[in-house]
């Protein structure tokens, strides 16, 4: 049997014929900047995430860093981010000249440590990015006491969870402002880039859609030095399709990911855990061994395609070589980069799949490796 990594065709042979409308619908329009596609997936956003203000962007990564841009977040500044993530989370933060200042993630939940953020709060620190990551919410709650306490402002990093709950709120709505990518394998996922921020604050959304737009609150009237960033026309009209689909999607990831934890047996092999405040929307399955290379190859010649989420800590990218942290400094996100290894897992995915994936890593042994 043959189980991909992922695969969209479940989820595209659905919604054919109401694409190739939504194609149609704009081509025909012909505006394909800042129409009425656009709105009308703002507001339909938003009201899934329970915020007031929705603004399309270009990608996930412009979308922290306009929220960051529109904090006033900058050269000097310090932001807590997670030392687990995606490396977006890290370049918004760099890209607005602030330094990021990991801090390590739970090792059950992969969701940033409440209990370790303190030691790295300093008199520089402006925010906290809580990113959601594999789908799965943060302490939120936890998150914004120690903000308050300390004067930051919180981003959530939503970029993997599109409609997860945390204590039964949507992510989306849970901080100052958040973060979400439509890249085409996120759990809502557009036919390219994409990207949106939510926000109850009016003030930072007018901001945000000003700064995304050349910095102009008028046609050839520019009050800040701002980019090219927004959300066409066409990606928000296959969006609007999809939307309405999502928690349908959400719920069979819910389904897959428990028939894997129900099936897969293999004392060598960690699963991964659930807050009891969390309901996560699953879109990386991901699961633990200290032989992961050795499972990863096993895997792949039972024709199962894996992938890692993510081989290298952010610290040890040579991209952040200038932030000087060695290995060593950060532990557990290390332990995390070389043990972690994603399992299939999307719209569609069936019961057999599962239990042949399950079936393989239960077969599976780790080599004798004279390690006490
Ligand atoms: C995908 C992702 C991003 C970036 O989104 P893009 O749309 O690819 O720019 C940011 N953060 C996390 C956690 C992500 O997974």
């Amino acid at each position: 049997m043959k189980v991909p990594f992922n695969d969209f065709t479940p989820m595209q042979r659905e919604l054919e014929r109401e694409m190739y409308a939504a194609f149609d619908r704009v081509y025909r329009r012909a505006w394909y900047i800042d129409g009425g596609e656009r709105k009308a997936f703002e507001e339909s956003f938003a009201a899934y995430c329970n915020a007031q203000y929705c603004v399309g962007v270009g990608n996930g990564l412009e979308a922290i860093r306009l929220i960051l841009q529109g904090m006033d977040v900058g050269a000097g500044d310090e932001v807590i981010v997670p030392a687990t993530t995606f490396i977006a989370t890290a370049l918004a933060v760099t890209y607005v000249g602030a330094v990021p200042v990991f801090v390590e993630v739970d090792p059950e939940t992969y969701t940033i440590d409440c209990d370790k953020i303190g030691e790295k709060i300093t008199e520089r620190t402006k925010a906290l990015i809580a990113v959601h990551l594999y789908g799965h919410p943060c302490d939120m709650d936890r998150i914004c006491e120690i903000a308050k306490a300390h004067g930051l402002r919180v981003i959530e990093d939503a970029a993997q969870a599109h409609g997860a709950l945390y204590k039964g709120r949507k992510v989306g709505s849970l901080g100052d402002a958040a973060a979400f990518s439509f890249y085409p394998g996120k759990n809502l996922g557009a036919l390219g880039d994409a990207g949106a921020v939510t926000t109850n604050d009016k003030r930072l959304a007018d901001r945000i859609r000003i700064l995304a737009n050349y910095g102009s609150d008028r046609k050839y009237h520019h009050i800040y030095q701002g980019t090219n960033s927004r959300l066409d026309e066409l990606q928000a009209a296959f969006l609007r399709v999809k939307l309405p689909e999502l928690d349908r999607w959400n719920a069979w990831r819910k389904r897959a990911a428990q028939r894997y934890c129900d099936a897969i047996r293999n004392s060598a092999v960690k699963l991964p855990e659930t807050a009891a405040y969390a309901d996560p929307v699953w879109h990386i399955f991901a699961i633990r061994t200290r032989q992961r290379d050795a499972l990863e190859k096993w895997l792949c010649d039972a024709g199962i395609n894996t992938t890692i989420h993510y081989p290298t800590a952010m610290h040890l990218q040579e991209a952040y070589a200038d932030l000087k942290l060695p290995k060593g400094s950060l532990p557990l996100a290390e332990m995390i980069a070389d043990e972690e290894i994603s399992l299939p897992m999307y719209y569609g995915i069936t019961d057999e799949q599962i239990t042949y994936v399950a079936d393989r890593i239960n077969a599976w042994r780790p080599q004798e490796t004279g390690e006490a």
